[in-house]
């Protein structure tokens, strides 16, 4: 069965049976013009930069620091008619938070494109335990929790969980368990006897060694979803064959650039996200670098489906640092590597940064872990210190990060 989301973006297009990556690439930029338009009339960010007869390629692109500094700007509507504010932190300065603006038509768009991304592991009469986000109207959760009632399932959005021990109780007799990467693979570490149908990863990277963890304990097909609060939190998931996440076409523009030179990637390479909204009211975003980095998937999907697909993220443009022998470090590299090991539910990475660094890692295991051979595999080149130790990722509750000290 073709991917859920291509039957969506046929119908919503209007291009049935005739959708094909080309016909798809006409519609979009046929929309292109009109939410060009829209942008520039009704933001001030927007209102002298576009011009609305040009191809996308010749449009600025916008910065989360934009964003970050002028929020205001960016809105098309009245203030009245904001139906959610989310505020977010932005990458590389504590002080600066991105406020991020939705009308009720946007949230009624993202719950109906939930809904589809959800149809291809939930079925009526399922059971989904959603282990983030928070029941706040219209947060992240309850926007999860809205859509899967329209499958004819059960969802419930549980409140913070703060250890594994709150979490195992809350994933008892789910079908379905949604939650973020590290923290599930944590709990399914520590009850292997959670017998869920399927797993939804979601609101930070997912690194394949996390989702064969976890495909391996519990026997159970994993998915996995890339959002962005910016565009409405839903973006791309993969469907049951698992070779690519399909992304919104019929809401969104996706781009994968090079970074460095800005031009499009070839296919497999490594490059940015870059999205450009064709339906969001409340916040237009035009060319918006998201500093997410994926490789564009040639070739149809196992469910026949020819659109774009990405490969899932693989990083963030901002999580790399530079260590003093040239080598560069990122929480991801140390993800798929240190979780790979069976017997690790848990770490915490701390780099203590002097002349030369020291790479402190807490590992949390169930089953004695051969160190020695732990550092060899990391081959980093610079000094690793490893403890046992616990590392509920559950007590921290936010994205995977290298924390950082100064010696
Ligand atoms: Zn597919």
């Amino acid at each position: 069965m073709v991917s859920p989301v291509e039957k969506w973006v046929a119908e919503q297009t209007g291009l049935g049976a005739q959708l094909n990556p080309q016909t798809l690439s006409e519609w979009q930029h046929h929309r292109l013009k009109d939410a060009l338009q829209y942008a520039r009339q009704n933001t001030v960010f927007y209102a002298n930069r576009l011009e609305p007869n040009k191809p996308l390629n010749e449009q600025p692109f916008t910065l989360p620091a934009d964003l970050a500094h002028s929020p205001l700007a960016f809105l098309a509507i009245p203030q009245t008619e904001v139906a959610r504010v989310t505020t977010l932190a932005h990458s590389g300065t504590t002080s600066l938070r991105k406020r991020i603006f939705f009308s009720e038509g946007d949230l009624k768009r993202t719950r109906a494109f939930f809904t589809v991304g959800m149809s291809s592991m939930v079925s009526s009469g399922d059971r989904v335990h959603i282990l983030i986000s928070n029941r706040t109207e219209n947060s992240l959760g309850s926007l999860l929790h809205d859509s899967i009632l329209s499958l004819g399932a059960t969802a419930r959005v549980f409140p913070t969980i703060r250890s594994v021990g709150e979490a195992v109780e809350a994933a008892q007799w789910a079908h379905c368990i949604v939650g973020m990467p590290a923290e599930i693979l944590y709990l399914c570490r520590t009850a292997p006897h959670l017998h869920p149908h399927s797993v939804l990863l979601a609101a930070d990277i997912a690194p394949p060694s996390v989702v064969k963890g976890i495909r391996s304990t519990w026997q159970c097909p994993v998915y996995t979803h890339h959002g962005h609060t910016e565009f409405g939190y839903g973006f791309a998931v993969d469907c049951q064959h698992h070779n690519g996440l399909h992304t919104r076409d019929a809401e969104v523009i996706v781009e994968v650039i090079d970074p460095i030179t800005n031009l499009p990637t070839e296919p497999n390479e490594l490059g940015e996200i870059v999205v450009t909204t064709l339906t969001n009211e409340a916040m237009p975003l035009v060319r918006y670098r998201t500093g997410n980095l994926t490789r564009p998937v040639v070739g149809p999907c196992g469910c026949g489906g020819t659109l774009h697909r990405l490969s899932g993220v693989e990083g963030r443009l901002w999580s790399n640092i530079t260590l003093s022998n040239g080598k560069t470090l990122n929480i991801f590299q140390l993800d798929e590597a240190i979780f790979s090991h069976s017997a690790i539910r848990g770490f915490n990475a701390t780099l203590i940064r002097g002349k030369s660094e020291t790479l402190r890692l807490t590992i949390d295991a169930i089953q004695p872990v051969d160190l020695a051979q732990l550092k060899a595999e990391l081959s980093l080149g610079i000094d690793v210190t490893i403890e046992p130790g616990n590392a509920d990722p559950f007590r921290r509750r936010e994205k995977r990060r290298i924390t950082e000290h100064l010696r």
